[in-house]
């Protein structure tokens, strides 16, 4: 049996009619950036999200980018995040100019440590905690960071807040949506995230008018009016042919979410029938509501084997993410070092993404099960 990763072509059989009709629609207009199609995105966007505001841009990380631009962070500044995440997060924090400031993760969810945070914050010396300017808590998997604690801490240290939510569109903490619970909340529009496009695409959410109305200056280029610049923002700009298919898509998108959840919870029940439990960790739900952008497992043993015995058996599965990103050669002038975020380092060594897509059917849920339990024995 067959079982890929994720199965976009299935989905896409489910609204290809409404997705050509508003393609057709727009070349009609020949109406193509920004525009009335972006706006309903965003009107839609934020109120998925409970927020008063979204600006629709190019990317998860163009999202990223000008939420620093936003908020003024330059030059010497400091940025918490974590280790364990894509690359854009700290990238973007890099590319303003400013230092990343990694933080270690909690066994159990992945996401940043609150209680290392304080640690990190109390360490740092008078001088060094004058530049330290936000955090950036990514919401990993699907499944939101402990955004109390990390609130609590900005609260404390004047830092700004930036959710980087691009896997995490629709997760709630304490019944809040994430993007709604800090200053700026990114989200992508990749392929692959929860709520892709057919290209790329972004979105940052707010509850600030004035963040609203600077991130779309900022947006496009600074201008305000055009051609009048008292900043330099970017191209930054969402297409409408992005978003007029991220709107038919965000019809589905609850009923793709519950697939998800339902998928993951049968992992879950045949990972215990087959006598895994003790061979295969499964995903710590801590918070409601879990998206499940990606369904990871924790393999104490053999994770690389297991991986290449599954893909011999023609399932998908991913490492999300090999190296931690204090590792990366890029970041090796910040003077990390193996060791440093143990927790990270184990995860990265340790997990394994399994194919959880809306479309995936039962018996192929068993099928990896089963394939899983065949490579223990
Ligand atoms: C996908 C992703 C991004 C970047 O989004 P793009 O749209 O690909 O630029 C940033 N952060 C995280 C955690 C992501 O998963």
């Amino acid at each position: 049996m067959q079982v890929p990763l994720l199965d976009l072509k299935a989905q896409y059989q489910t609204i290809k009619d409404e997705c050509l009709q508003v393609t057709e629609d727009i070349y009609e207009s020949q109406y193509f950036i920004l525009g009335p199609v972006v706006e309903k995105l965003e009107n839609e966007i934020a109120q998925y999200c409970s927020t008063k505001y979204a600006v629709g841009v190019s990317s998860g990380t163009d999202a990223l980018l000008l939420s620093l631009m936003a908020a003024n962070i330059g030059h010497g500044d400091r940025v918490i995040t974590t280790p364990y995440t894509f690359f854009a997060t700290a990238g973007a924090v890099s590319r303003v100019g400013a230092i990343p400031v990694f933080v270690d993760i909690e066994a159990d969810t992945y996401n940043i440590s609150p209680a290392k945070i304080d640690a990190a914050i109390k360490e740092m010396s008078e001088e060094v905690r004058k530049t330290l300017k936000a955090i950036i808590p990514v919401h990993l998997y699907g499944q939101c960071a402990d955004m109390d604690e990390v609130s609590r801490i900005a609260k404390d240290n004047n830092l700004v807040v930036i959710e980087d939510a691009a896997q995490a569109i629709g997760s709630e903490y304490h019944g809040q949506r994430a993007g709604s619970l800090s200053d700026f909340g990114c989200f992508s529009f990749f392929p692959s995230k929860n709520l892709g496009g057919f290209g790329d695409g972004g979105i940052v959410t707010t509850n600030s008018e004035d963040q609203y109305e600077n991130l779309k200056i900022l947006r496009v280029h600074g201008g305000h009016p055009k051609y009048y610049h008292s900043q330099i923002g970017g191209n930054f700009r969402l297409d409408a042919l992005q978003a007029a298919i991220v709107s038919i898509k965000l019809k589905y998108l609850d009923q793709w979410t519950k697939s998800r959840q339902e998928n993951a919870q049968m992992y879950n029940s045949l990972i215990i029938e087959a006598g895994l439990s003790n061979k295969v960790t499964v995903p710590f739900e801590k918070e409601n509501r879990h998206i499940y952008n990606q369904f990871i497992v924790q393999v104490p043993e053999k994770r690389d084997e297991l991986k290449e015995f599954l893909i011999n058996n023609q399932v998908g599965c991913e490492i999300y993410y090999p190296v931690p990103l204090h590792l990366q050669k890029c970041f090796s002038g910040l003077g990390y070092s193996t060791g440093d975020f143990p927790v990270s380092e184990f995860a990265a060594d340790h997990t394994l993404a399994l194919p959880v897509y809306p479309e995936l059917r039962k018996e192929q849920i068993e099928y990896i099960v089963d394939q899983i339990k065949q490579f223990y024995a």
